[in-house]
Parts: structure tokens; C-alpha cells; sequence
């Protein structure tokens, strides 16, 4: 299995759904909340998702992901567009629980396999895009773009005053509303309409 994307950095983007900031308690933020995963992460389609036993709480978080085309230094939000090459599905997933007693979530969001996305980059209009998360075929989570609290030309022009986007780098854009846990056995899929489905089985890391 090859990756579908090869970014030197995966941005994320915390709390950019209001029904989702809420069911974990949390307020809307005034600007884009943003956090890294390690390119380590990533997870082809079809690939299998390892739940760390040091964790009892790991989240599917099913977003929209953006790659990158060019070279993206402080670009205006009115030029966004044109620095994307494409959207595909991205799967945050998440040690909940580490997450709360860290502080941080390098570790809670970073561990191998964590990352999944693909099945391919597709260059569509993003005020069209939707997400949708199954696990089992039961559906979780459904939310249009038009959800999100900054738009995904708002999030690349915020983070590209950051850090230079390069090429290949993946931006996942937050989870809508639904997020829950994932149990070995189970299948999550991510899918966006018009781009694929992205499924990714679980399993349990094996003892040594
Ligand atoms: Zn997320």
C-alpha cells in the first residue's frame, strides 16, 4: 500500500465545527485553533489502525483534508484557492483520554497509524465538499463545509502567516459533531462525496 499524499507537515485544525466544540465542552475559538501530526502518522486506504494500550479512548474524527500545490507563504485569503491542489478524506484519530491529561496532543493525536487519508486528491469546488463517517456501515457524522467556522481559504491564508506550506502538505480541516470510540474489529470510513471512500480497519497493537 502507498501513501496517497507525501506532506512534509499535517496542520490541523481544532474545534472548527460549533455542534462538535460543543459535545466536548468546549467554547468556539475567535481565530483558527491549529495543531501539527507527524508525517509518521499517515495511513494508506485500506491500511489498519493500531490502538495503543496505552489508551482506552481512541476517537475516529472524520474531516476534509487539503493538499497543497504550491509553495504557500503568507497568502491572502482571496488568493487561497489557488495554492490548493486538491481535497481528499482524512481520519484525525484520537486518545481522547491522553488528549485531556496532557495538556497538549502531540501524543494523543500522533501515534503511527493516526493519520489516515486518501483514497485519492481530488480538485474540486470546496463550497461543494460534505464529510461523511461510517463505522460498521452505522453513519456517525455528516456535515457540509459550509459548517465550518472558518472556511478553508480562511485556514490556509492563517496558517501560511505561520509556516510556509509546501507542496504535498495536508491541512485537515476539523470533525464535525459525532466523533466516538473505536474498538478492534471495527471499520471506519471517511468518505466525501465526489472524491472516494477512505476505510481503514482496527485493530489491537500486539503484545510483545
Ligand atoms: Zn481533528
Amino acid at each position: 500500500m502507498t501513501q496517497v499524499v507525501q506532506p512534509s507537515k499535517i496542520v490541523c485544525i481544532g474545534r472548527n465545527y460549533a455542534e462538535h466544540a460543543k459535545e466536548l465542552g468546549n467554547e468556539v475559538p475567535k481565530e483558527p485553533l491549529i495543531f501539527l501530526k507527524p508525517p509518521s502518522a499517515l495511513l494508506p486506504p485500506g491500511g489498519t489502525i493500531i490502538l495503543p494500550p496505552v489508551s482506552r479512548q481512541v476517537e475516529f474524527e472524520g474531516e476534509i483534508g487539503v493538499v497543497i500545490g504550491k509553495q504557500a507563504h503568507r497568502v491572502a485569503e482571496a488568493e487561497a484557492e489557488s495554492f490548493i491542489a486538491g481535497y481528499t478524506c482524512v481520519n484525525d484519530v484520537t486518545c481522547r483520554d491522553l488528549q485531556k491529561t496532557d495538556g497538549q496532543w502531540t501524543r494523543a493525536k500522533g501515534f503511527d497509524t493516526f493519520c489516515p487519508a486518501g483514497p485519492r486528491v481530488v480538485s474540486l469546488d470546496w463550497r461543494s465538499l460534505s464529510v461523511v463517517t461510517r463505522v460498521n456501515g452505522i453513519e456517525r457524522q455528516r456535515a457540509p463545509s459550509s459548517d465550518m467556522i472558518f472556511p478553508i481559504p480562511r485556514l490556509v491564508a492563517h496558517i501560511s502567516a505561520i509556516m510556509t506550506l509546501e507542496p504535498g502538505d495536508l491541512i485537515a480541516t476539523g470533525t464535525p459533531a459525532g466523533v466516538g470510540r473505536l474498538v478492534a474489529g471495527d471499520v471506519v470510513e471517511v468518505e466525501i462525496p465526489g472524491i472516494g471512500i477512505l476505510s481503514n480497519h482496527v485493530a489491537a497493537q500486539e503484545t510483545q
